[in-house]
């Protein structure tokens, strides 16, 4: 997935006032210049604006990408030396960069990419947890990583079950559950399951907002409490065609439906849509949709099909590739929400005990890490 800068067309910088200022010189963002940025971000607050002026060239490329990464935005480029009309980059320096401390609302990045997939950092393992609630769906989508389906063994996960990881969750320093599926508003206890958690820590259940239209389903979802609950619903498009493809004729529309009801009732939602990359020149038209149906951006997500379960195709997902995200199912505890129908990403047998699961992941975790630093030295000075 390459990524492309646009860093030499943006305005001028002479538009924007800085709250602080730093000079790089000749340093590029390998030899210290992105520790001296983080630094300075740190002393302004969000929405405000840190000029960076540098002599080294190589800035302009490899900035766009971090800022990105660090969920900053990078707002102008100027050439001081006087570079090529209207393209900063290919002038001759020194330059000055103004990049905003966090993002301006209605932003998805400054820079134009072909990897458009969200990205963000790792979280610590035992802060957030994931419950399969079900593995039953009204959809078969065709990339589904659960293999899900009308037909699939529902797995329901208990909520005596639910109640205890919750439980052992929190007094760890759990900070926030996932509920997935399946389609979590068919799991028959649902609202008590989701009232339990949310009485704990934030809860965010995901759902293709299909199925809750009417009935004690619609009782469920209006039993949930507002200020504790936030619903992730799926929509990989902003018109049907890709998504009817992917998850069935007329989905769309009733996903749209699904979004409207819940934004009536007033829960905070967010919005995921799961694509190849060869469907990602679909992003900006579905942010454009997503803008006019009040989605913010932070609550967007652009996700990867991951090559599990139906999928037949797509990121491939092993523990060296992805973050692990520990998840439990009725059968059993998982590295990733994704990887569900993968042995190879099984972590133990049981949802509980939840405490030797987390170990497990943190010792794997930890290998990993000592490996991938063998390549730096330690430097002792004692
Ligand atoms: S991807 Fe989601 S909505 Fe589609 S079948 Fe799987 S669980 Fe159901």
């Amino acid at each position: 997935m390459a990524t492309s800068t646009r860093a030499g067309v943006l305005g001028d910088v002479s538009g924007w006032t800085a709250a602080a200022e730093l000079d790089g010189g000749s340093d590029d963002c390998g030899s210290g210049l992105l520790l001296s940025i983080t630094g300075a971000m740190r002393t302004i607050d969000i929405g405000q604006i840190l000029l960076l002026r540098t002599e080294e060239k190589s800035v302009l490329v490899d900035l766009p990408a971090w800022a990105r990464l660090a969920g900053h935005e990078l707002l102008a480029v100027s050439d001081d030396g006087g570079g090529a009309d209207g393209d900063a980059v290919q002038g001759s320096g020194p330059w000055r960069l103004a990049i905003m401390r966090g993002q301006r609302p209605g932003t998805t990045s400054t820079v134009v990419t072909d990897d458009a997939f969200s990205t963000g950092g790792a979280v610590p393992v035992g802060s957030r947890l994931w419950i399969y609630s079900n593995f039953h769906c009204n959809l078969a989508c065709v990339y589904c990583c659960a293999e899900s389906s009308p037909a699939a063994d529902s797995r329901l996960f208990p909520v005596d079950v639910a109640e205890a990881a919750v439980e052992e969750f929190v007094a760890q320093g759990g900070r926030e559950l996932l509920i997935t599926g399946g389609e979590p508003f068919l799991h028959p206890e649902l609202a008590r399951l989701v009232a339990l958690s949310a009485g704990r820590v934030p809860v965010t259940v995901l759902t293709n907002a299909m199925v809750f239209e009417r009935g004690r389903r619609r009782e469920t979802l209006e039993s949930l409490d507002r200020d504790r609950v936030t619903l992730q619903v799926s929509l990989d498009s902003a018109g049907p065609a890709i998504h009817d493809r992917m998850r069935g004729a007329g989905s769309h529309a009733r996903a749209l439906a699904g979004i409207g009801l819940a934004r009536s009732l007033g829960f905070h939602l967010k919005v995921a849509a799961t694509l190849h990359e060869a469907e990602l020149s679909s992003v900006a038209t579905l942010h454009a949709a997503l803008d006019n149906l009040g989605i913010a951006p932070e609550d967007r997500i652009i996700r990867p099909v991951a090559e599990e379960g139906f999928a037949d195709g797509g990121l491939h997902i092993s523990l060296d590739t992805v973050e692990p995200e520990p998840t439990l199912t009725a059968d059993g505890a998982w590295w990733h929400p994704v990887g569900v129908t993968n042995p190879h990403l099984k972590v133990a047998e049981s949802p509980l005990p939840l405490a030797p699961v987390l170990d497990i992941i943190r010792d794997v975790v930890a290998v990993q890490a000592a490996g991938a630093s063998e390549g730096r030295q330690v430097f002792r000075c004692t």
